[in-house]
């Protein structure tokens, strides 16, 4: 059987209560919400009663949101039109779109942004808010939705291969798996039709595909690890004010045309701005920290100045789905179907994904209608989905995307080589398909790769640059201590006996929430790594990026985690 990573149901025989829906949309986000809707407009329209049901393991809808956010409306659209006028959060509209290249002392503005990059028109949002939005138009049209309850098993028909809903995890379970007083099972919860919508690295479609092998005969998934902040700003007179570009993206510094990664700043209402930094998880030196190149990205003097006298509101780090057309999976099988950054959904040169989870959602929805109407679920029926999606504009915009991540993976010229190919060429570039290698097979080892800059210790103030461990105050992320560790390191021995000995522990570099610590025995005996599995942010690095994947991140209980509500 499968690994399913469930470690929130209990191994003794229980019985959990069924509920049957129709269709269950699992994970709260723009793809599920998008497509619950889309759904309940079909079946109000058409004069049939549909049971439709949204979990979401977050505490709330939104709470898990974390984006850049720039919003190519177009989705939205489609499915609330005048959505402006119905209270859609926005924070600010692209007035105007910058793209820097940083050198270590200097900021060199392109002549003309790149054109994936031209967001002018679309709009600046906050994506833990807009899901939050997005839930009460839901609940308004009486879409059943679940916070708080996190789908941690699949389950299947008596042929094994058609899914036939979703359990969600046990509440009140001692650290040693024992129910304790406040005890809660989960719940079976039935559908006609499945719907993925989990977001990037989604644990469920692993377990899935390690079934029915979605991914056979595609380029692996790869990703990047986005670290985040909303920061309040002095006020109209402060550096980011008078520029007068409200939506910036950077190159260069501090990764330079290694690894790939780069930063954004966007205007947020009241003056307050939306930082982050990407890094690409190919990067080959075990030392490197996503969250110490945050930091160095924020403490160069263009973007210092822009950002001075600010204070972080809100931090969050997340990982994201890169690897574009050629990694997308099977998108439908019996009974299921995968959307949004579960299935790699997303526009990698445009570094935007929200409206083309949101319209995979909706695709997957009309599919949703027309099985229910033909009261038929197998893959036979369900593949309607994929060839909408491939009629639709996230085939156009994933197809020029197709060869982005690989290109920007290559260092120094190559890189801009390729990737400037592709730009002329529509994605096709010097090769079409670039092979792609995943994430964890790319470190080298330690002995082989240079000392990275660190960050003093004495820069951070506390306010603007913050640690990690404020960080993860700043996210609000919450664990019940007494519970089954949600973080399972498989072997330790292969921790103490290869990885540090080759890698030196990059898990306590890359994990943005400090979770994973280096233990080193005074006599001199193994290492051990110490988990702080209550800091997580839930981000998934380690489950990607461990090159023995012997991490193996499982979903904790229902309505924990990181909280956001700004970012
Ligand atoms: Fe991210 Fe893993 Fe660290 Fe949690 S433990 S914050 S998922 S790297």
């Amino acid at each position: 059987m499968e690994n399913n990573g469930d470690r929130m149901s209990g191994t003794e025989e229980m019985e959990y209560e069924e509920i049957e829906f129709d269709v269950v949309f699992v994970g709260g986000g723009p793809a599920g919400l998008a497509g619950a809707i889309r759904l309940k407009q079909m079946a109000d329209e058409a004069g049939r009663e549909l049971e439709i049901c949204v979990i979401e393991k977050g505490a709330e809808i939104g709470a898990h949101g974390i984006s850049g956010a720039v919003l190519n409306p177009v989705a939205l659209g489609e499915l609330i039109p005048g959505y402006r006028e119905k209270g859609c959060p926005i924070e600010t509209d692209v007035t105007k779109d910058a793209f820097l290249y940083l050198t270590e002392n200097k900021a060199i503005k392109a002549p003309v942004t790149p054109k994936h990059m031209r967001n002018h028109g679309m709009h600046i949002i906050s994506l833990s808010r807009f899901s939050r939005w997005l839930g009460e138009i839901a609940e308004e049209m009486e879409i059943h939705i679940f916070p708080g309850f996190a789908a941690t098993r699949v389950l299947f028909g008596e042929d094994e291969k058609t899914v036939t809903g979703v359990r969600t995890g046990d509440k009140g379970r001692g650290a040693d798996g024992a129910p304790r007083s406040n005890f809660e099972p989960g719940y079976d919860i039935r559908a006609k039709i499945t719907v993925f919508a989990e977001g990037a690295r989604g644990s469920l479609m692993k377990s899935v595909e390690q079934r029915l092998g979605l991914f056979k005969k595609r380029q692996p998934q790869v990703f990047e690890i986005g670290v985040k902040e909303v920061i309040q700003l002095p006020g109209e007179g402060s550096g980011f004010a008078a520029q007068k570009c409200n939506d910036l993206h950077f190159m260069g510094y501090p990764l330079g045309l290694g690894v790939p990664g780069g930063g954004f700043i966007y205007a947020m209402a009241e003056n307050r701005v939306a930082i982050g930094y990407l890094v690409s998880l190919c990067w080959e030196n075990p030392r490197l920290d996503p969250y110490n190149e945050f930091l160095r990205f924020k403490q160069h003097p263009f973007v210092a100045k822009l950002i001075k006298g600010g204070k972080v509101l809100e931090q969050g780090a997340r990982t994201v789905v890169t690897s574009g057309y050629y990694s997308l999976p099977e998108l439908a099988v019996d009974g299921a179907m995968f959307t949004g950054g579960a299935a790699g959904i997303h526009n990698t040169p445009a570094l935007k994904g929200i409206h083309l989870a949101m319209k995979s959602g909706m695709l997957a929805a009309e599919t949703c209608f027309e099985a229910v109407s033909a009261d038929a679920f197998d893959r036979g029926v369900l593949k309607s989905y994929p060839e909408k999606l491939e009629q639709s504009y996230i085939k156009t915009e994933m197809f020029e995307g197709r060869n982005t991540a690989q290109g920007l993976a290559k260092t120094g010229m190559p890189k801009l080589f390729h990737l400037g190919a592709q730009y002329v060429s529509g994605g096709r570039g010097i090769i079409d398909p670039m092979p792609l290698g995943p994430d964890a097979e790319t470190l080298r080892p330690a002995a082989e790769t240079p000392d990275l800059p660190a960050i003093n210790p004495r820069s951070l103030d506390g306010e603007l640059l913050v640690d990690k461990l404020t960080g993860v105050y700043l996210a609000r992320t919450m664990h019940r201590e007494d519970e089954p560790g949600h973080l399972i390191i498989s072997n330790p021995a292969v921790c103490a006996k290869i990885c540090y000995p080759k890698y030196g522990a990059p898990c306590v570099n890359f994990c943005p929430g400090a979770v994973y610590e280096l233990e080193k025995p005074e006599d001199g005996g193994d290492i051990r790594i110490k988990l702080n599995p209550s800091n997580c942010l839930h981000c998934k690095t380690c489950d990607i990026k461990d090159p023995y994947g012997n991490i193996l991140w499982t979903c904790p209980e229902g309505g924990e985690g990181p909280n956001y509500v700004m970012a």
